[in-house]
C-alpha cells in the first residue's frame, strides 16, 4: 500500500459541481442560475472599462516584477482602507486600523481565521444559518469549532431577527461572530439599520469579536450605504475584523484581489497586530501577487477612473435590481396565486427563491435550468434572452 492507498475521494464542491453539470448539458436553452458571478445582459462576465484603462496605463509604464511587501502594495492598502472605512474615518486618522492585501475575499477570511486561532485559540466561531458555504469550512480548517446562529426565516423570506438577537445574547464573551456586511449570501436578506444597532450593542456589551465579511460592497444600495455597517462597528471600537473582496465589484474574479483589515484599540496595538499578521502571511504565501492590486489601486486613486468605476458598478447594481422587478412582475402575471414580491426586498446578487429541492431538480431535469438545491438563484444570471424561459419553467413546477 502507498501513502495514498487509504485516501478517500473528497466530495465535490456543491456549487462548482452545478457548473460542471451545466457545462456538460447539450440543451441549447440551458441556463445557469447556480453561479456566484455577475453576468451582463449578454450572459458574459464583464471586463470593466475602468479596468481596461488602468491596465493600459500600467502597460505604458514598464516596471520590473519584484516582490511586493508582505502586506501588499501600500497604495492598494491605503485605497482599500478609505473605501471600506471612509476617507474621513477616525480609525484611519488614529492609525488604529491595519490593512493587508489578500488573495481575494477567501484569502482575507483565511488570514483572519489563522490570526484568530493563534491569539484566541479557545474561542468558538458563529456563522449565520445559512451562510456562504465556505465560511464553515474555512474556520474549521483553521481549527475552530463553528456554530450557527439563527438567521433566515423561510416563512417570511426575511431575517428571524428576534431569534438571532437572542442567540447573540447567550454567546460567551470572546466568541467570534461572522456577519455579512451587506448583500447576504445565499439568502439576499439583510438587517435594517435599526437591527444593526441592536447587534452592535450586544456585540459590544458582551465582548464578542465581530468579523464582517464584505464581498459585495456596491451591489446592494451603493458603495457608501453598503459600507455603513463597517463604519458603525468601527465607531463602536475594536477589536474588529473586516474581509473585503473586489472579485464582484471590479469583476476581477481570477485576479484574486481582496484585503483583511483589523481595527485595534490604539496605534501601538495596531502595529503589533500587523507585525503578527505579516508572520502569518510570510509562512503561508510570503506576499501577494502584483497585477490585481495595481489595477484596483490605480482605479481607486485616479479621480477619472474612480468615477468610471462607480458608474460601471452602479450599472451592475441597477441591472440586478431591474432583474428582480421583472422576475417578480412576470411571475405575478403568469402565476398570480403565488407571491414572489419578497424577491424585490432582497439585496445583492442572490435570491433565496423559495423553490424546494424537488422543484430545483425538476427545473434541471425538464428545462436544463440549474439552481442550487437550497433554491438559491443568481439574479445576475437572468437576462433578456432567458428570463421568459425561466419564468415559464418556474410556473410549471409551482
Ligand atoms: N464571502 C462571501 C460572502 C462570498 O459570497 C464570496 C464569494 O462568493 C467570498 C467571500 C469570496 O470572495 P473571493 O472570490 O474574492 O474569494
Amino acid at each position: 500500500p502507498s501513502l495514498f492507498t487509504a485516501i478517500e475521494l473528497a466530495p465535490r464542491d456543491p456549487i462548482l459541481g452545478i457548473t460542471e453539470a451545466y457545462n456538460a448539458d447539450t440543451n441549447p436553452k440551458k441556463v445557469n442560475l447556480g453561479v456566484g458571478v455577475y453576468y451582463d445582459d449578454n450572459g458574459k462576465v464583464p471586463l470593466l472599462e475602468c479596468v481596461q484603462r488602468a491596465e493600459a496605463l500600467l502597460i505604458a509604464t514598464v516596471t520590473p516584477r519584484t516582490y511586493l511587501p508582505i502586506d501588499g502594495l501600500a497604495t492598494y492598502d491605503k485605497a482599500v482602507q478609505e473605501l471600506v472605512f471612509g476617507a474621513e474615518s477616525k480609525v484611519i486618522a488614529e492609525k488604529r486600523v491595519i490593512t493587508a492585501q489578500a488573495i481575494g475575499g477567501t484569502g482575507a477570511l483565511k488570514l483572519g481565521a489563522d490570526f484568530l486561532k493563534r491569539f484566541a485559540p479557545d474561542a468558538q466561531v458563529w456563522i449565520s444559518d445559512p451562510s456562504w458555504e465556505n465560511h464553515r469550512a474555512l474556520f474549521e480548517s483553521a481549527g475552530f469549532v463553528v456554530n450557527n446562529y439563527p438567521y433566515y426565516d423561510a416563512a417570511t423570506h426575511g431575517v428571524d431577527f428576534e431569534s438571532m438577537l437572542a442567540s447573540f445574547k447567550t454567546m460567551p464573551a470572546g466568541s467570534i461572530v461572522l456577519l455579512h456586511a451587506c448583500c447576504h449570501n445565499p439568502t439576499g436578506a439583510d438587517l435594517n439599520a435599526d437591527q444593526w444597532s441592536k447587534i452592535i450593542e450586544v456585540v459590544t456589551s458582551r465582548g464578542l469579536v465581530p468579523f464582517l465579511d464584505m464581498a459585495y460592497q456596491g451591489f446592494g444600495e451603493g458603495i457608501e450605504t453598503d459600507g455603513q455597517v463597517v463604519r458603525r462597528f468601527a465607531a463602536a471600537g475594536g477589536p474588529l475584523f473586516v474581509s473585503n473582496s473586489f472579485s464582484k465589484s471590479f469583476s476581477l474574479y481570477g485576479e484574486r484581489v481582496g484585503a483583511l483589515s483589523i481595527v485595534a484599540t490604539d496605534s501601538a496595538e495596531a502595529a503589533r497586530v500587523l507585525s503578527q499578521l505579516k508572520r502569518i502571511i510570510r509562512t503561508n504565501y510570503s506576499n501577494p501577487p502584483t497585477h490585481g492590486g495595481k489595477v484596483v489601486a490605480t482605479v481607486l486613486s485616479n479621480p477619472e477612473l474612480r468615477a468610471l468605476w462607480e458608474t460601471e458598478l452602479a450599472a451592475m447594481r441597477v441591472r440586478i435590481r431591474a432583474n428582480r422587478e421583472l422576475l417578480v412582475d412576470l411571475l405575478k402575471q403568469k402565476a398570480p396565486s403565488h407571491d414572489f414580491a419578497f424577491v424585490k426586498q432582497q439585496c445583492g446578487m442572490f435570491s433565496y427563491s423559495g423553490l424546494s429541492k424537488e422543484q430545483v431538480d425538476q427545473l434541471r431535469n425538464n428545462n436544463a435550468i440549474y439552481a442550487v438545491d437550497t433554491g438559491r438563484i443568481c439574479v445576475a444570471a437572468l437576462n433578456s434572452s432567458n428570463i421568459n424561459y425561466v419564468v415559464d419553467a418556474i410556473c410549471q413546477v409551482l
